[in-house]
């Protein structure tokens, strides 16, 4: 294993993910992928943003408005083993892979690994099109800008007023960051 392999196997670096769901109970949806993030020990849940409701952005027409938010998290996981973490919490919510940008129950896509960038059939990293969505980057600058988190600060600010001025792109809070809590763990 060469050295730069290793220290991507074994150093916990910070990461963006995002977390969406316009279908059945959302905000249960959030919460429950929320925990069950935060069970893995691999990962450290270190902030959540507030709840954010937005209208669908692209996508088949007639869809209900979505439930949003970021979380900033802290892991040993590589980045496809993430990835797969991801997608295993999208299943245990019922979500059901069928029309691209369709409904779902759940949606967690990762916006940034560490520094890194990478581009394969599976995973790209950062996310391409996290710059473009008011309902990522207002989020995003809430929980603030992390060294070593991979965000591009001076893009994510200028896209943040390009898209405020947008009309088909609102967002607004409906939960402070206490959303995901609960008053016992299950
Ligand atoms: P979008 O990527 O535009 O937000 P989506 O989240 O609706 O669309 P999905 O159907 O959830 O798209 O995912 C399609 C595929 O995207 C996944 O199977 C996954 O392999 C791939 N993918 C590529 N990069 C990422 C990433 N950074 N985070 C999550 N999935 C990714
Ligand atoms: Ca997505
Ligand atoms: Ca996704």
């Amino acid at each position: 294993m060469d050295s730069s392999r290793s220290e991507i196997a074994y150093k916990s670096v910070y990461a963006y993910v995002s977390l969406g769901s316009n279908m059945g109970n959302r905000r249960e949806y959030l919460t429950s992928a929320m925990h069950e993030i935060a069970r893995y020990d691999e990962i450290e849940v270190v902030a959540a943003s507030s709840l954010y409701e937005t209208s669908p952005v692209g996508g088949p027409l007639g869809q209900g408005p979505y439930l949003n938010a970021v979380a900033l998290l802290r892991t040993r996981l590589e980045p496809v083993k993430l990835l797969e973490v991801c997608q295993r919490i999208e299943v245990s919510n019922g979500r059901q892979r069928d029309v691209r940008w369709g409904p779902r129950t759940l949606d967690i896509d990762i916006l940034t690994w560490g520094q890194i960038s990478l581009s394969t059939d599976a995973l790209t990293i950062p996310h391409p099109r996290m710059y473009d969505r008011l309902f990522v980057l207002e989020p995003l600058l809430e929980l603030g800008f992390i060294d070593g988190a991979g965000l591009d600060e001076e893009r994510a600010n200028q896209r943040f007023c390009e898209l405020r001025a947008d009309p088909s792109q609102k967002v607004a809070i409906v939960q402070d960051r206490r959303w995901w809590f609960r008053e016992t763990p299950v």
